[in-house]
């Protein structure tokens, strides 16, 4: 009788993205499993798209895909400022966005607000790639949460970026307009605003809310989308809020090297297939087709 075949363990990871959506990722091993005073973080290595960074069960970002995502946070709103000084990035401890954006030399001053400091110190030890420029002498970190730091601050930023989790517990807050006015004061006459707002398969009643809420506080709304393959349905949007400046024109190239966002991608993004508009009511409509 033949030797029976040595078994290996097939550990998966998988994460509901909707009640009747999930994506499983084969795990190559686990190399952080805690609970931080405000969520779960897990950081796993994978075959498909290397670690994996996990709070509360849902992806943050991947090694492979996440240049998808924090290239057009930064991107869309940095390349379409005039002259973008002062950066208030909202939540994005994990750094990515941040590496992206002094990557403009016009910025003089990042500062990044992200509610729970093991976020920070996780993407450290395990995204070097990712947290890289947190270290760099232009970004100041406030371990704090953004709802009470942004009441504070008056016509101070001419970028804010918002990066959050989704608007679950400490992060709802961030989905409101309440705090969307909060982020209008905090803008310079000529600021723009940007926020992750999910995927029109997976959450297209999130969407619409997130855009009606931004409408009522802002002059002009934009809505832009973009692909980040672990993210539920693949097809991510970005919300711009803006008080005068039209973000669908670009007034400074993408920086060297950037591998999703580019000139191209850039007009493109702003062009929404009519489902799209559908969901966030159409408003845009008409504008696009004058262009
Ligand atoms: N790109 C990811 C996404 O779209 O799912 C988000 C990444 S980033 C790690 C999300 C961060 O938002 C987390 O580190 C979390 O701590 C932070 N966050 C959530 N609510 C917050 C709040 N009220 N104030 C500051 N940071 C907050």
């Amino acid at each position: 009788m033949g030797a029976m075949e040595r078994r290996v363990a097939d550990l998966w990871f998988t994460e509901y993205q909707t009640p009747n959506l999930r994506l499983g990722l084969r795990i190559r091993d686990v190399l952080l499993n805690k609970q931080s005073p405000y969520q779960h973080i897990l950081v796993v290595d994978t075959d498909q798209y290397g670690k994996v960074l996990v709070l509360d069960g849902a992806i943050q970002l991947t090694e492979n895909d996440e240049f998808c995502y924090h290239e057009m946070m930064a991107h869309l709103v940095l390349c379409a400022h005039p002259c973008p000084e002062r950066v208030l990035v909202i939540g994005g401890g994990d750094g990515g966005v941040v590496r992206e954006a002094i990557k403009h030399e016009a910025v003089k001053k990042v500062t990044l607000v992200d509610i729970d400091e093991d976020v920070i110190n996780t993407s450290r030890t395990f995204f070097p790639n990712v947290s890289c420029a947190l270290e760099d002498e232009r970004v100041e970190i406030k371990p704090m949460d953004a709802l009470l730091y942004v009441k504070e601050r008056f016509n101070e930023f001419d970028i804010v970026i918002i990066d959050s989790t989704d608007p679950v517990d400490f992060a709802s807050g961030l989905f409101e307009p309440e705090f969307y006015r909060d982020v209008h004061k905090a803008l310079k006459d000529n600021g723009l605003m940007i926020a992750q707002t999910e995927s029109p398969f997976a959450e297209p009643k999130l969407l619409s809310e997130a855009v009606k809420g931004l409408r009522s506080v802002f002059e002009n709304v934009y809505l832009a989308w973009g692909v980040v393959p672990t993210y539920p349905t693949g097809f991510w949007t970005y919300s711009v809020g803006s008080k005068n400046i039209d973000p669908r024109i670009q007034r400074r190239s993408a920086p060297k090297g950037t591998k999703y966002y580019s000139d191209d991608m850039h007009s493109l993004a702003f062009k929404l297939p009519p489902f799209v508009w559908e969901i966030i009511d159409g408003d845009n409509l008409k504008e696009a087709k004058a262009d």
